[in-house]
């Protein structure tokens, strides 16, 4: 390993000691030969292999995780060609196996010619920032998944259904398929809460939504939490008589939940009362007016004694 300070004026070496002492790394490499002519002593303290053991750049690159090996070989080496100063983060290998984020800032040393000479460098540990950048990148992501998410049930909330429904329209009216929407809501559930009150309230919409969920068993079957106590399933390429089977199932899964309902007038453990659509959409329609012919058809449900399932047209 050179030494740096060679042939430099002799208070150079009040250099060296301070490029030594630094926590970013220093290090030089030979452009003609692509071997180290120098790398800081503080590179073992961080990863663990000796200054002696970095010979040649190759040294470097199979030092680096096999994932940003080619991004950063092919990047540094473009750059260095057009004499560009630049920097690159990747993972280092620790001698002991593990990684640490690196990132190695480059300048290019040309000759008078204007060929390059040498590269030299500073690596800084930048695993700190990784960390956080990684941690808010995960909050980003928890962010947009809870965008789409119901806060109480956890289960998709209206903003996705309204993206939902858009989306499976359109699908039905180019392929000319049927599209069947289910409207759900359950009976009294006003009386539930000033009986049992607020948070039992909660706690019975949180279990209405996780076992509503199962009630639609193909891949494209949508569920949501259509608002307050109401809840929604679009069935994709679904005719009527799967759409009377999913409506019949919801309620099914309602009664296996036997969820005490001690103010209902009608029965002693919670209902549910269903309104079902089927349609193959054409050009003429609207996607809002098959919405609230099936809200009517709901509301039929409530006004005919609840806890059923209307699937008739409207008069
Ligand atoms: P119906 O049988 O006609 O559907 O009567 P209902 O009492 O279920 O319907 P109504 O629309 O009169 O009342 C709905 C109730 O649902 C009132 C509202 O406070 C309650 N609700 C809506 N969202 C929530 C919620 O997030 N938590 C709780 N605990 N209650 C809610
Ligand atoms: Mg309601
Ligand atoms: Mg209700």
């Amino acid at each position: 390993m050179n030494d740096p300070t060679i042939g430099m004026a002799p208070d150079h070496a009040v250099y060296k000691t301070l490029l030594e002492s630094t926590l970013a790394i220093p290090w030089k490499i030979d452009w003609a030969t692509k071997t180290f002519a120098y790398i800081g002593p503080q590179i073992e303290t961080l990863l663990g292999w000796s200054p002696s053991s970095w010979v040649s750049a190759q040294d470097w690159v199979d030092r680096m995780h096999a994932d940003d090996r080619d991004r950063v070989f092919e990047f540094c080496i473009s750059q260095s060609l057009a004499g560009v100063d630049h920097e690159a983060d990747y993972r280092a290998l620790r001698s002991d196996g593990g990684y640490v984020w690196i990132r190695d800032v480059v300048h290019v040393v040309r000759k008078d010619d204007g060929e390059v000479e040498s590269l030299i460098g500073f690596m800084f540990d930048i695993s700190d920032r990784k960390k956080t950048e990684e941690q808010l990148a995960g909050l980003q992501k928890e962010l947009e998944e809870w965008s789409f998410k119901d806060g109480l049930t956890g289960v998709a909330n209206r903003r996705m259904f309204d993206s939902v429904i858009e989306l499976e329209w359109n699908n039905a009216l180019r392929n000319r398929q049927p599209l069947s929407l289910v409207l759900l809501d359950i009976d009294y559930f006003k009386q539930f809460n000033d009986h049992y009150g607020h948070l039992q309230g909660d706690e019975c919409l949180k279990r209405v939504g996780k076992r509503l969920s199962q009630a639609g068993t193909r891949p494209k079957d949508f569920f949501a939490r259509f608002g307050g106590e109401e809840f929604v399933l679009v069935l994709p390429e679904s005719d009527e008589t799967a759409a009377a089977t999913v409506a019949e199932r919801c309620r099914d899964l309602i009664f296996e939940e036997q969820i005490a309902h001690a103010d209902s007038p009608i029965s002693q453990i919670l209902t549910i009362s269903v309104g079902v659509g089927t349609l193959v959409p054409t050009h003429t329609d609207v996607v809002l007016d098959f919405i609230e012919e099936v809200d009517m058809r709901l509301y039929r449900a409530k006004q005919t004694g609840r806890n059923r399932v209307v699937m008739e047209r409207t008069a």
